[in-house]
């Protein structure tokens, strides 16, 4: 795959700071935390996105995510704990190999700041709602 970081880490390449590693699934601590006690979980095999990675592995990648994240909450105590996964350049995606980010929280203003930055709530009509459950319903039927 050349040049993903991700890749490089799983096969031993560059050093990470590993939190937990079996034959598919490795969690490392995120080298420019957000904050104290940001992890993230990653497939060892390189897929692109939520649009790549099965459904085996992504289940995979849920138990570990559970598993760090209940440590990460035995450990600080945080008052929540954010887990985030980003696909495309638009969406936020920098590193292009699929990985999930498990960010604590300690700071109850942190909603506020979320509501400002990232969730502007529209107001759309019943009729509008439907439609588009309707038009997404219709590529459902997916193995
Ligand atoms: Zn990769």
């Amino acid at each position: 795959m050349g040049e993903c970081v991700f890749c490089d880490i799983a096969s031993g390449k560059k050093d990470a700071l590993i939190l937990y590693s079996d034959e598919f699934i490795i969690s490392i601590m995120d080298h420019r935390p957000i904050n104290k006690g940001h992890v993230l979980v990653t497939p060892k095999k390189h897929y692109r996105d939520i649009f790549e990675v099965p459904a085996d592995i992504l289940c995979k990648a849920t138990e570990v995510t559970r598993r760090v994240s209940i440590a990460i909450n035995s450990t600080y105590h945080p008052m929540g704990l954010n887990i985030i996964e980003n696909n495309g350049t638009d969406a936020g995606q920098t590193v292009f190999h699929f990985h999930i980010h498990l960010i604590p929280r300690y700071d109850s203003k942190y909603n506020t700041e979320l509501a400002k930055v990232a969730w502007h709530r529209k107001v759309i009509s019943p009729e509008e709602l439907k439609k588009t459950r309707d038009e997404i319903l219709k590529n459902m039927n997916i193995p």
